[in-house]
Formats: structure tokens, sequence, C-alpha cells
């Protein structure tokens, strides 16, 4: 059950009863439903508001039940928090920094209450967006309760009916909790209960190397925290390209994070307030003591308690079961968001969203699997991707341009010509020209309707001097790459941080 309800919010200070009184009103009451809703939306993050919102606007008669915070992961216990978090890290760091740059700062403190009070306050400020208020401003009747399937043109919250013409499913995720031997004693945090925290812990154990665990293992040690993560795969970001992942790994150790990686037999044990995390190594038992543990080791998408068999909704391993138009194996019924995408970003659920109203309300017929999603990883320095992978498409041959910037004046500047950029693309063999050509008429189709902005080549950018893309705009073999007449033959790209 997810632990990100009305109560778990600590403390209860003026921001977070500021941040309540937005998404989740104590004193609010339910609406009485007049008729049948054209959509009811259960979930009430990122997926279900632009939803709601997007169809009410097209004039939709729309209710959203949330049962926990409005605005979700994002706002609450997710994006918005974490950096905000890593914001101050980041100030922290550069003050740490501050005698290469000429400046002779004698001391300073980290004040960690007032760094999470930071954060709760500017998560308080930009939650009105999501709020109620702002909401049924927009037309959107909302339901404070948990939405449940009654059968398959009714959903019930508390004592509510709403019945509706098409419902959409945007019930989100929460972290998973893995099986380690122990855990029940440790009191693990989660992304649900860290940026609770007002006291900052000295020894902070994080299990899962992935995109939360790496954010938050530098925000952590840069504010004083002596950090480890653990995980029983041997690699660092494992979904990230090695040659990036790794320059995020040793900004990492510069930072003081240490890593235990590939560790056997992973087990959890508590000596007081102590939280010991322990696993076997060449045939001994390693044991370190911990003030905490957080533990980031993936999501599970939240599909229990809302009847969906009585509505034959079926599930898969990537949560609800959805087609390419994101319909559910109820026709009446779509999905999206974290609870059905292996893409879990703001950005994506956004994006699933808006193709959601379109099919579920009018006849449109647009497709997820025709979104090319990129992603980014806010560490310092940041990764992004978008596409393919050098070693994920076996059989097919590319072509990889790495831009390392230690010649980019601007890289140099910033003391920051550790950064890669890279880009992934299919040389344009015979056979596949002619398949580009029509691609690329059709892109710039699309583009062309959708923007009457004339299309630049690369060199005729105008870039301030001096600048990171510069990296891009003065390197032939990605100028080629990225001119609009093969920029169908750009499969991928990863880069770091390039601001
Ligand atoms: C620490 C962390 C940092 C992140 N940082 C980023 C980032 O920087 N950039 C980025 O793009 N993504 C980030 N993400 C991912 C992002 O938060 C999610 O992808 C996004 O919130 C998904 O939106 P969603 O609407 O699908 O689900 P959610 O935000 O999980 O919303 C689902 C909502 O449904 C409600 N609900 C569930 N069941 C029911 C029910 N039966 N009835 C009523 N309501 C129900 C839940 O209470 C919840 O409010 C981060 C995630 C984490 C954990």
């Amino acid at each position: 059950m997810s632990t990100t309800d009305t109560n778990s919010l600590w403390p209860q200070d003026q921001h977070n009863l500021e941040l309540l009184s937005q998404v989740h009103p104590p004193d609010y009451v339910n609406p009485t439903p007049q008729g049948r809703y054209n959509l009811v939306v259960i979930g009430g993050g990122t997926a279900g508001l632009v939803t709601a919102v997007g169809a009410s606007t097209l004039g939709a008669e729309v209710a959203l039940i949330e049962k926990n915070l409005l605005g979700g992961d994002c706002l609450n216990v997710g994006c918005v928090p974490s950096k905000a978090l890593l914001r101050s890290a980041r100030a922290a760091h550069q003050i740490k920094r501050a005698k290469e740059f000429g400046l002779n700062v004698p001391s300073y403190d980290v004040d960690f209450s007032s760094v999470m009070e930071r954060v709760r306050k500017l998560r308080a400020l930009i939650s009105p967006v999501d709020g109620v208020k702002s909401l049924t401003e927009k037309g959107v009747d909302v339901y404070l309760g948990t939405g449940k399937f009654v059968d398959s043109s009714t959903i019930e919250v508390g004592d509510r009916k709403l019945t509706f013409a098409r419902a959409v499913i945007a019930t989100g995720s929460r972290p998973t909790l893995p099986n380690i031997p122990g855990i029940e004693e440790i009191e693990p945090l989660t992304n649900e209960t860290l940026f609770n925290l007002t006291e900052l812990p000295k020894r902070l154990a994080i299990i899962g190397a992935g995109p939360v665990g790496a954010e938050m293992a530098q925000a952590f040690a840069r504010l004083g925290s002596v950090v480890t993560i653990f995980d029983t795969q041997n690699r660092f970001l494992p979904n990230e390209d090695r040659d990036a992942s790794n320059i995020v790994k040793t900004s990492l150790q510069q930072d003081g994070v240490t890593f235990s990686l590939g560790v056997k037999n992973l087990r959890f044990s508590r000596n007081g307030n102590e939280k010991i995390v322990s696993y076997d190594a060449n045939g001994q038992t390693i044991s370190s003591p911990f003030d905490q543990i957080l533990i980031a080791a993936g999501r599970t998408p939240n599909v229990e308690h809302m009847n969906l068999d009585k509505v034959h909704v079926e599930v898969n391993s990537d949560g609800i079961k959805v087609n390419s138009q994101l319909r559910t194996t109820n026709p009446h019924i779509f999905a999206c968001g974290d609870v059905c995408s292996k893409f879990k970003y703001t950005h994506a659920a956004d994006a699933l969203a808006r193709i959601v109203i379109g099919n579920s309300l009018f006849f449109s017929t647009a497709k997820a699997s025709d979104l090319n999603i990129p992603w980014a990883i806010y560490t310092d320095p940041e990764l992004a991707h978008v596409g393919v992978y050098s070693d994920s498409e076996e059989g097919k041959e590319y072509q990889t341009i790495r831009l390392d910037l230690e010649h980019v004046d601007r890289a140099i500047l910033e003391r920051s010509t550790r950064r890669l950029h890279q880009n992934l693309t299919r040389p344009p063999w015979p056979n596949q020209r002619r398949d580009n050509r029509r691609l690329s008429r059709r892109r710039t189709n699309r583009r062309n309707r959708r923007s009457h902005e004339p299309q630049r080549e690369p060199e005729q950018t105008r870039l301030g001097h001096p600048s990171l893309p510069h990296a891009i705009r003065d390197n032939k073999k990605v100028r080629r790459s990225l001119s609009p007449h093969s920029a169908n033959s750009c499969h991928s790209q990863t880069s770091i941080e390039i601001p």
C-alpha cells in the first residue's frame, strides 16, 4: 500500500499544511455526480491530471478520482522534492570548490533542516497548479477517495457511484520493496518517506544503483552524509550507455560515494539504532552499520484493489496491459503513465495522457509506439539519452560519434571537460537511402505542419560563444549526421550535461 497518504507527510509545518490544503484539503466534500461522465480518470498524478484537464478543456464531462495527494509522485515524492534537494547539494558543492574559482570561503555548514524546509516550501509553492481549486476551475469534478470498478460503466469512490462512457486508469507506481532478509527490521526509507527527513543521516546506505539511487546518493553525499550504494547487479546505472554511466560514477566517487556492486546474499539486521547491511564476499561476511537505509530498487505498478478482473482488464509485467493506442483489454477503458509504461517519467506520462484523450473521446488512432521518449538523470554531470543503445541492436551496423569536451572552450572555462556527447547513427547504406529519404520526407512534412519555422542546418544555428553545443556544430561528422537531409539516420543520442 502506498504511504503517500495525507498522514505520511512530515513534519506538519506550514508548508506541508499549505500543500495539503491544495492537493488533499482535509475539509473537502466530494460532489454529487450529475449524470453520466464522458470520462472518469482514476489517479491524480501527472497522467491523470493531464488527461482530465485536457479532456475537460475540450468540452468533455470529466471526473478525476485521487486517493491520496493530487500531483502524485512527481509533485509530492518524486521529481519536485528530489530536484529541489539536488539544487541545495549543487550549491554546497560549488561552495566547496570556491577556492578553484579564486574565492575564499573560510568555512560553511550545511543546515540540513533548512535544506529540507526549502524543499517543502517550494513543493507547496508549486502545488496549486495540481490542486483541487485549479482542477474544479477547469471544469473537472474531483473526488477524493479510492476508485474501484463496479462494472464496465460504473466506478465507485466512497459512497458515490460514477457512471462513465470511457474510463482511464492512471494509478501510477510505488517503490518496489525487494525480498531482502531482515527488511522488516530496519524500517527502510523509500522515496515516499525520504523527503520527510529533518535530520541528515550521517551514514546512508542506498539499495539500488539506478537513477533514483544515483541522484539521491550525490545529493546526500554533497550535503555531508557518508553514502554507500549497494546493488546485486554489478553495473551502476545499468540501463545507460557504459561510458556515460562510468563518467557519472567517477563524479559520485569524487563526492565520496562508495559502491558495493554485484554483492551476494544481501541482508539486513539491526543493532539498537544502527541498521546493518551485510553481504558475502570471498567466503567472508562483510557488515556495515548505517543510520538510514534508502530502498531505490525499481517501481511496481499500482494495479491492485480496483476490481480489474470484474471489468476484464488484464495486467502484465509492465502493469496494465494496453495496446499501442493505450486501450486496455476492455475497449471502454484506457490506461496511461507509470501504471502501464516502461518509461516511468513525468514527460512520458504527459505524452501518453495526450494520446489517451484523443483515442478515448475522439476518433484519433494515435500510437504510443510512435513516440521516441528521451530521459535524463539529474546528477552532476547530468546524463540524457534518446533512442537505441550501441549494444542493444544486434546485427545492425551503426556508426558511433563520440565527442569529449576537452577542447571546447566553454567546457574548459566551466571546468567540466569530463563530459561526453555521443551520437549513434546508422550509416546511409545504399538500400537504406531510399527508406531514409521517405522517412525524412514524412518527418519534415509532419514538422512543417507543426511549425512554420524554417529548418536550419546545424552550422546555420546561431550559438552564443562560448557554449557547449559548439562541440556539435564544429564537428563535421556530427553535423552530417544531424543535417535535416539525413536527420532520420540519427538513431540515438547520449549526452552528458550540455547546459
Ligand atoms: C524520486 C523520484 C524522482 C523522480 N524524478 C523524475 C524526474 O526528474 N523527471 C521525470 O520525468 N520523472 C521523474 N520521476 C518519475 C515520475 O515521478 C513518474 O513517472 C510520474 O509521477 C508518473 O506519473 P503517473 O501519473 O503515471 O503516476 P503517479 O504520479 O504515481 O500518480 C498516480 C496517482 O494515482 C493515485 N492512485 C493509485 N491508485 C488509486 C486508486 N485506486 N484510486 C484513486 N487514486 C489512486 C496515487 O495516489 C497517485 O497519486 C521520479 C520518480 C521518483 C520516485
